[in-house]
């Protein structure tokens, strides 16, 4: 451990997107910054990156890659006059395909961390007060103490459990183990069809797994738009995805290498057996032993961390942020900025983050991508709105690329024409959403999008149609 010095401005814990960003800023800004983390790679060396780089969001990026070019060469390129044979699968030389890029970009993490002269301590951090954090030592469980003028809690986040279907990591998995598969098991279930059981439908499934998704909801993804919700069922459906709805799994047990599932639904209940059985049924905040009893740090009863407006916990000069919070949703990107907005507030600077205008996306094929609101919660609230759809069939660029699946929905209120909701579902739609992340940064209206020139033939073009639908629906008026 490297803490010759005891005493930083700002001590972080976690180095997940959230930490490593707010660490770095600290440092940016002339903080003397030393980050706690406790990650170790399979040669138990300390790694950057937290759960996204490791075992979430990166590691499930590179392997739906993967997946994607299986399937297209599976089931795409015949139609581009391209034939290939023996295209066989190698899941080993995939996962490690993923681990070597999860280590490159921990090395860069690292090198970043070096440059801005940011102390990791690579231990088990306990927060003690408001002032002192104890630092275990992985190996020796050696304590020392540390302290901080001021100390932000990035801790994240871990894949919540089902007391009825216990994770055994070989049959009975959780999303981190199903990005570790030996091989494509040949009939699987997954528990919960919200955003992590479809990103690992979407990678097995393509792989050639039949996939089972139990999803206890009546309404598919029930939060986001729900004509584009129910675009994506219908899509999933048809490239034989078994999404069943209303189905609450009951028990699951493993017996003779195989799991049998219980599920229940309105027609009572039912069984079925699979070879391997996710549970993707949300995540829960670590904070479990984040912080000595005596410290005093306020958390709900999902272990939540209680924080203000501006990340502050209960405790004066202790901050939370990403995941570990209920402000926003738990997505890289939001703990990102959350990061650089509490180290920019130590530093005297006050940048709140938007949380009205934050990009989500499901990275399933096609993607699914939106910011701000949805029609149905626009026209509960009484909104005057008006609305541009433009579908992909009618994209060149779309039809070129043979992927002519989905829309963009563009939602604008119909008196003064400021875009409100912006909904796409279709391939890249996880980059196309970024122009209306832009736009509605800036308060554009939609007759603003229709009037800035996309390059042709693009993708983006089905953004500026969908703008200029809502256009000619103003000018028929
Ligand atoms: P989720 O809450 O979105 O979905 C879990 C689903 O499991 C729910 O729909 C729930 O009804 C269902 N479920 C729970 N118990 C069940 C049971 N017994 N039987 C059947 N269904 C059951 O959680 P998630 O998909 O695990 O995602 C967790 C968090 O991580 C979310 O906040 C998500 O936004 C975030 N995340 C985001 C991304 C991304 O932005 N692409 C990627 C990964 C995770």
């Amino acid at each position: 451990m490297p803490n010759k010095q005891t005493h930083y401005d700002v001590i972080v814990i976690g180095a997940g997107p959230a930490g490593f960003a707010s660490a770095v800023r600290c440092a940016q800004l002339g903080l003397k910054t030393a980050c706690v983390d406790n990650w170790r790679n399979k040669k138990s060396q300390g790694r950057l990156g937290g759960a996204h780089l490791n075992t979430g969001g990166v590691a499930s990026m590179t392997l739906l890659e993967s997946a994607k070019i299986y399937y297209q060469l599976n089931h795409e390129i015949a139609k581009h006059g391209i034939h290939a044979e023996s295209i066989s699968i190698n899941v080993p030389l995939m996962i490690q395909r993923k681990d070597k890029i999860i280590e490159d970009i921990g090395h860069k993490m690292a090198d970043v961390f070096a440059h801005h002269k940011i102390d990791h301590i690579h231990a088990k951090a306990r927060l003690l007060n408001t002032r002192q954090v104890e630092i275990t030592h992985l190996e020796t469980q050696a304590h020392s103490l540390i302290e901080g003028s001021h100390i932000i809690l990035a801790t994240g986040s871990n894949p919540a459990t089902l007391s009825c279907a216990p994770i055994d990591n070989e049959f009975i998995i959780d999303s981190i183990a199903a990005l570790n598969l030996k091989e494509v098991p040949k009939k699987l279930a997954i528990i919960g069809a919200g955003v992590v059981g479809l990103e690992l439908a979407s990678i097995w499934h393509r792989l050639g797994a039949e996939t089972i998704l139990l999803e206890a909801q009546e309404n598919f993804l029930s939060l986001i738009d729900q004509q584009i919700s129910g675009e994506a069922y219908r899509i999933y459906q048809h490239q034989g995805l078994d999404l069943r709805l209303g189905a609450r799994v009951i028990s699951a047990k493993k017996g003779n290498k195989k799991v049998t599932v219980e599920y229940q639904d309105q027609d009572g209940t039912h069984s079925l057996r699979v070879d391997k059985l996710i549970v993707a049924c949300g995540r829960k905040p670590n904070t479990g032993d984040l912080a000595a009893p005596e410290a005093d740090l306020l958390l709900d009863d999902n272990g939540y961390v209680y924080v203000d407006d501006n990340c502050r916990t209960n405790l004066p000069g202790v901050y939370a942020i990403g995941d570990l919070t209920l402000l926003g949703p738990m997505l890289a990107h939001k703990g990102i900025e959350e990061g650089v907005f509490v180290a920019e507030l130590i530093a005297g600077i006050h940048n709140p983050v938007n949380y009205d205008n934050l990009p989500c996306v499901v990275y399933s094929e096609p993607e699914i991508a939106w910011v701000g609101q949805t029609e149905q919660a626009l026209r509960a609230t009484g909104e005057p709105v008006k609305i541009g759809i433009y579908p992909l069939t009618a994209t060149v660029r779309a039809l070129a690329m043979g992927k002519t699946e989905g829309m963009i929905k563009i939602i604008a209120n119909s008196e003064n024409d400021k875009i409100l909701g912006v909904h796409i579902i279709g391939t890249q739609a996880s980059e196309l959403i970024a122009e209306a992340v832009l736009a509605m940064e800036f308060s554009a209206s939609s007759e603003d999008l229709a009037r800035t020139i996309h390059a042709r033939p693009t993708l983006s073009e089905a953004v500026h149609d969908a703008a200029l639908m809502l256009k000619y629906l103003s000018e028929s008026k």
